[in-house]
C-alpha cells in the first residue's frame, strides 16, 4: 500500500477541516498531517480515510474520528520524551500520533486479534512505540509508572483508580471519556498524592471499554 499525492493533499484537507473545528496545536496538526491514516484501514474505507469520521476496523471496533484523536492529544500536552501511557492500542492510528509527538508510548490493548495485527502493522511502517501490550486497560501499567499522561480511547463506565495513581504528582493529565452510552470528555491534572482538578469538555462518543477480559 503506497502514500501517493493524492493521499498527502486529502490529508492536508483534513488538516484545515480541524483546523476549522478549533484544533490550534502545531504539532498535532502536522503529526496528523503526515501519518498516512489510509494505511491503518481495512481496504473497504479507504476512499473514507480523510474524511472527520470514525471507522470500524478488526474485532468490532473503530479507528477514532480524527477530530477526537486531535483533541484528546492536545488536552494531553505532550512534549518530546514524555513517558506517555494510552489504553486501547485499537488500529494504532492514535499511537502513530503520539510517536510522532516524540512520546515514549506504552500502548494497551485487550483484544489478541488487534494486538497481534497492529504490533506487526507499525513497525512495519516504522512507528515505535516503547512497549505494546496485550492486557487489560483498567490495570494501567504500574511497572513503567509514573506517566506524565494517559490517554484512554475507549468510553469509560467509571474512572479507573490505577490510571489516576500511575499519574506523575506534578501535573500528571489522564484523558478519559467517561460514560455508558455517550461519554463526557474528561481531564484529570494531578496537583499531588490525592490531589486532582478536574475539567469536561463535552460530549463525544467511544466504543465502551470493557472489563476483565484478560
Ligand atoms: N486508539 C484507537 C481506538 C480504538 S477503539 C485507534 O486510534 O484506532 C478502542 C480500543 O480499546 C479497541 O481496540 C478495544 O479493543 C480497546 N479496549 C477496550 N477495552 C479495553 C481494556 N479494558 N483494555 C485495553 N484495551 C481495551
Amino acid at each position: 500500500m503506497k502514500d501517493t499525492f493524492k493521499h498527502q493533499g486529502m490529508r492536508q484537507q483534513l488538516v484545515r477541516i480541524l483546523e476549522s473545528k478549533g484544533i490550534t496545536n502545531a504539532n498535532v496538526l502536522n503529526a496528523i498531517g503526515k501519518i498516512p491514516r489510509h494505511l491503518f484501514m481495512d481496504s473497504g474505507f479507504l476512499d473514507h480515510a480523510y474524511q472527520d469520521k470514525a471507522f470500524p476496523i478488526a474485532a468490532d471496533q473503530t479507528i477514532s474520528q480524527p477530530y477526537t484523536v486531535a483533541f484528546q492529544s492536545e488536552l494531553m500536552k505532550i512534549s518530546a520524551g514524555d513517558n506517555v501511557l494510552e489504553i486501547g492500542t485499537g488500529s494504532g492510528y492514535q499511537t502513530a500520533v503520539l510517536c510522532e509527538l516524540g512520546a515514549r508510548v506504552y500502548s494497551i490493548e485487550r483484544q489478541q486479534e488487534l494486538f497481534k495485527k497492529t504490533s506487526k502493522f507499525l513497525s512495519k511502517i516504522g512507528y515505535r512505540a516503547k512497549q505494546l501490550i496485550f492486557g487489560d486497560g483498567y490495570k494501567g501499567l504500574p511497572e513503567q509508572a509514573p506517566f506524565d499522561s494517559i490517554i484512554v480511547t475507549a468510553g469509560a463506565p467509571f474512572v479507573p483508580k490505577p490510571l489516576l495513581s500511575q499519574l506523575k504528582q506534578d501535573g500528571g493529565r489522564l484523558v478519559i471519556p467517561v460514560g455508558d452510552k455517550a461519554q463526557i470528555m474528561t481531564l484529570f491534572v494531578r496537583k499531588g498524592p490525592k490531589e486532582f482538578e478536574k475539567y469536561e469538555y463535552g460530549e463525544f462518543k467511544f466504543v465502551p471499554l470493557l472489563e476483565n477480559k484478560n
